[in-house]
């Protein structure tokens, strides 16, 4: 039999010189709640002591929800200041026409880069006297002040001046007219552990520390030098960890870090993780669906091919592990995750066809699935979970 391939042209839809842009929404991608963040900003610092000033941490893209949109919605909650990891994180928020300070909370050691730093008006973090007198130098030649935060280490061991040493390198760097110091700040190791509030715990001992150190130091209280020490988890431990600001990363995107679902907290969960059903399919009851053929059907099961995978951002250890959500009901993904696709066991539903969207991340009525669920299942942390999303997943901001 002969096919004549002209006569096919005649049964497809005729709209093919579509002109517009591929909808975002056609395949699978990322919903922004700019609401939820501005919420969470909102509630967090209701619980701050007076005065305290509120860091919307926004590094790594903020947390992969875009760093732009978290950014103006946290202001709006309230935010009065932002925190990067990059000189160009910090670049691009200042190009999308954000103008709060932004502090840079990675360590620039490059003169050049501490001068791109310096014109971008963003503050570096600084932990030794080496770069001191690098951003002095580069104040000095631009006939201004170099503002920045001092860092001091008091337990995790990664950035900032050693405590015995800080007291006599704060005399000599007061000494530098070029540099004008924003803010002293410490960093939390373990605040996020079960025992933090025990007053024997590393936690505690840190921030004891931090508090006898800065007691040594003689600050000029006129010049509003910003104390910071709490991250998420140290925020939540209560107002003694306030001090001046505090840096809030993973709660402003609606994840209690000290406990363990997201059913008990007030935050709300900014990210909804979406994706397509583009192919639905029956097999027999023992078949093998996947690479590997690590699952086998135990009876005849519908199958729907979801139109994500790791290379997406799913973590492939999750194979197996999760469910996802359709219509407030929990359906589970079978088979190995393959780089742009995943099973899912439909056998249940009545509705679920070609087109429907099924829920990865986020909540629909009492049904909720959070990075900390994840977390739990591939020995991961939800900070991990929401920076492993690529930009093959676009984001949509809802609402
Ligand atoms: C990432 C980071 C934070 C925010 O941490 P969360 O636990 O997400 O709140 C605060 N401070 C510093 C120095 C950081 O690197």
């Amino acid at each position: 039999m002969q096919i004549s391939f002209n006569n096919r042209k005649n049964n497809v839809d005729t709209n093919l010189n579509f002109q517009g842009e591929i909808d975002p929404t056609q395949r699978a991608w990322i919903e922004v709640s700019r609401k939820a963040i501005e919420a969470n900003v909102r509630k967090l610092r209701s619980k701050l002591k007076n005065n305290c000033e509120f860091m919307a941490v926004v590094k790594a893209d903020g947390y992969g929800h875009d760093a732009k949109v978290v950014s103006e919605n946290a202001i709006r909650g309230g935010a009065s200041q932002l925190g990067v990891a990059t000189l160009k994180e910090g670049i691009k928020l200042r190009s999308s026409s954000i103008n709060v300070p932004i502090l840079v909370l990675g360590n620039l050691y490059a003169k050049k880069d501490l001068l791109i730093c310096f014109r971008n008006d963003l503050m570096p973090t600084v932990s030794s006297i080496r770069e001191c007198l690098i951003c002095n130098e580069i104040g000095k030649i631009n006939n201004m002040k170099f503002s920045l935060h001092l860092k001091i280490d008091t337990g995790m061991s990664r950035l900032g001046f050693e405590c015995d040493e800080f007291v006599q390198q704060f005399n000599n760097i007061k000494s530098l007219k070029n540099i004008d110091v924003k803010g002293i700040y410490s960093h939390l190791a373990c605040a996020d552990e079960k025992n933090a509030l025990n007053p024997k715990s590393r936690t505690q001992l840190q921030r004891e520390k931090f508090q006898e150190l800065l007691k040594l130091v003689s600050i000029d209280n006129t010049k509003n030098i910003k104390i910071h020490l709490a991250n998420s988890a140290g925020m939540i431990l209560g107002k003694n960890f306030h001090f001046d600001m505090v840096r809030v990363g993973l709660a402003m995107y609606g994840y209690d870090p000290l406990i363990n679902t997201t059913e008990k907290s007030l935050l709300k969960p900014a990210l909804f993780l979406k994706a397509k059903v583009t192919f639905v399919r029956t097999i027999e009851k023992g078949v093998g669906v996947s690479y590997g053929n690590k699952f086998v059907s135990d009876r005849k099961t519908k199958l729907a091919v979801l139109s994500i995978g790791y290379a997406d951002g799913i973590i492939r250890s999750l194979s197996g592990k999760i469910s996802l959500i359709h219509n407030k009901k929990l359906y589970p993904q079978v088979g190995s995750i393959t780089m742009d696709q995943m099973m899912v066991d439909i056998t249940d539903s009545e509705d679920i066809k070609v087109g429907s969207t099924m829920l990865l991340l986020g909540s629909d009525g009492e049904q909720t699935i959070s990075p900390i669920d994840w977390a739990h299942k591939c020995d991961s942390i939800p900070w991990e979970i929401l920076c492993s999303f690529k930009n093959r997943l676009p984001r949509v901001q809802v609402d």
